[in-house]
């Protein structure tokens, strides 16, 4: 069978196909016969973690609000239900597929049955199925954290075949491994049209359903040249992709290139740190090159704990992340976590204590990040006593999430002064520490002038800036294509907290999921940014990306883009300025 597209990047290649609805962030892999058993066990340990975990904030909530505890009581009768964790069993022994594809499947299976009741409070029940079936995906992901990592177990003939692919999640997909890829959408593919052809993977786009119609493990031709699929290729087709396949291996960088720092093509030095959750991440950063660790997201070490870390633990912790990138600067991030994630990791004797979720108001516009931490003084100090520790061991700074104004970060200096003190009389006064904040409330950028008069350094976080700004939740689909990072507000703002950043000649750097996007980056860099922090995965990428652009270009570009009224205006500019720039050298097709 030949399903046509439009063909994007150059190229024949053949190889099993692997399925990625990226909407949903699931991938759907074939595991080989031998893995089954793992993968069922794998599941059950889901369901564990999951059990353990509703049980224990059922115990809590009933106890300041029993009305509530039965919301978890239904969930965790639902964990027992033979149509959900058996069921997905079953879809993995059958269909041979990886647990978190069949997972998705139950609820899919689920949803279509609740949405067929007449009655509006069954119907309403598909909540609570997608957030149990949510609970049981995310134990089924523990400790692996990027997608990179999902497809880390591919074998090294594999094609990707997804709904759509964002390039930021191309940038971190491992190509050694993955040969080529085609997508259904056809629509906003151009950023990772262009990165395809930078990578030199052939790719065709616009299929419209082929990763319904094409099964998981099924051998496919990409052919970008001709812009078609071919789903059960010919003995001749292969040979064909065979022969092609040769020349359309990316290269390997040596460690050398790897280490080279990032520049455009007139010289400008551009920063490229990494994001990362755990310590493990670090040879991940590492490996990437990254010039230091832009942002730590201290909170990961709650996740999936049976209590919190005390303060030797976290200090241990922050010690091997600091020793381990020396002499590159690690940012801590302190906890950015709600009151409901709090609640739900928060499970240890030494936390629960005194502890008062409020299951109802806990949003992620509540109580969180820096808001929270101040109301925790407790867990505040023991966490900043455990980071200032750790700067004996190497280069740090602290940064506080979700700062909304002058005062919390006063009472947040105040708090590492106190920390500091606490250490001092102990008879170990630490270092000075470099404190700075994300800017990722709109109220933070507005003022980022007032607010840089008081810290070391500043980190835009566009994640929530954007959605914030834009009033977008992005867990709501009917608003979520909302969510543009190109909004001309978005554009002002971070514009905006740059010149407040430059005025106080404070170091700026942006480390939301804007960064990994090559072509969102070419812009950011073009609105005077000079450092950014990223996926780890992203950094090769966007090195090479910057590598054939002129900053003096990109400036220019930003000019025009600045004056332009609407999304669509500004998309369009930037595809045709990066693929004019581009091509001017030849680098791209
Ligand atoms: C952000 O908000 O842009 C950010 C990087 O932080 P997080 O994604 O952890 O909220
Ligand atoms: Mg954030």
């Amino acid at each position: 069978m030949r399903l046509k597209g439009i063909g994007v990047s150059p190229g024949v290649v053949a190889g099993r196909a692997v399925i990625l609805i990226q909407r949903a962030q699931v991938l759907r892999y074939q595991i080989a016969a031998e893995r089954v058993g793992p993968e069922l066990e794998r599941l059950e340990e889901s369901r564990r973690r999951s059990r353990a975990q509703l049980s224990d904030i059922r115990a809590r909530v009933s106890e300041r609000r029993p009305e509530l505890s039965s919301l978890f009581d239904a969930q965790l009768l639902m964990l027992d239900d033979p149509m959900l964790v058996p069921r997905a069993a079953d879809i993995v022994r059958e269909q041979r597929v990886n647990a978190e594809w069949a997972v998705q499947q139950v609820f899919h299976e689920f949803s279509a049955v609740f949405e067929e009741m007449a009655d509006p409070y069954l119907r309403e029940r598909t909540g609570d199925v997608a957030d149990l079936v949510g609970r049981l995906r995310m134990n089924l992901r523990r400790g692996v954290s990027t997608p990179r990592d999902m497809l880390r177990e591919l074998d090294e003939s594999s094609v990707l075949i997804a709904d759509e692919l964002t390039p930021s999640f191309a940038a971190q997909v491992d190509w050694t491994k993955v040969r080529g890829f085609a997508t259904d959408a056809g629509s906003r593919t151009y950023h990772t049209a262009i990165l395809a052809r930078s990578l030199d993977v052939p790719a065709v786009v616009g299929l419209h359903d082929a990763s319904q119609r094409i099964q998981a493990g099924q051998l496919i031709v990409i052919d970008g040249s001709a812009s078609e699929i071919i789903v059960d290729p010919t003995a001749a087709d292969l040979a064909r992709a065979a022969h092609q396949a040769e020349d359309h291996r990316p290269a390997e960088t040596g460690e050398a290139e790897r280490r080279r720092p990032a520049q455009t093509a007139d010289g400008q030095r551009i920063r490229l740190d990494a994001n990362i959750e755990f310590p493990d991440d670090l040879a991940a950063a590492k490996y990437a090159g990254a010039e230091g660790i832009g942002l730590y997201r201290s909170e990961f070490l709650l996740s999936g704990a049976s209590e919190v870390a005390d303060e030797d633990r976290q200090y241990e912790l922050y010690r091997r992340i600091v020793e381990g990138m020396a002499p590159r600067t690690v940012t801590i991030r302190t906890f950015d976590v709600d009151e409901e994630q709090l609640a739900g990791r928060m499970t240890g004797p030494t936390f629960a204590a005194g502890w008062e979720p409020d299951a109802e108001r806990g949003s992620r516009q509540g109580l969180r990040g820096l808001r929270l931490s101040l109301t925790r003084p407790d867990l505040f100090r023991v966490q900043l006593r455990a980071i200032l520790r750790a700067a004996d061991h190497g280069s740090l700074r602290i940064m506080f999430p979700f700062v909304s104004s002058v005062e919390q970060l006063r009472d947040a200096r105040a708090m590492v002064i106190a920390a500091a003190a606490d250490l001092t009389r102990r008879g170990h006064a630490p270092p000075p520490v470099p404190v700075g904040v994300m800017v990722e409330i709109p109220a933070a950028a507005y003022t980022a002038d007032l607010l840089a008069r008081e810290v070391d350094f500043f980190t835009i976080g566009t994640n929530d800036l954007i959605q914030y700004c834009l009033a977008v939740d992005r867990a709501d689909e009917r608003v979520s294509r909302l969510y543009e990072p190109l909004h001309p507000a978005i554009l002002r703002m971070i514009l905006m907290v740059r010149r407040a950043a430059s005025r106080r000649k404070i170091p700026v750097s942006l480390c939301g999921e804007m960064a990994s996007d090559p072509a969102l980056l070419t812009l950011l860099v073009g609105l005077g940014l000079t450092e950014f922090s990223m996926t780890p995965g992203a950094i090769p990428v966007a090195k090479q990306v910057l590598a054939e652009l002129r900053c003096d270009e990109l400036r220019a570009l930003a000019r025009r883009v600045l004056r332009l009224a609407t999304v669509d205006e500004i998309e369009r500019e930037l595809l045709a300025a990066i693929g004019k720039l581009t091509m001017i050298r030849g680098v791209t097709p």
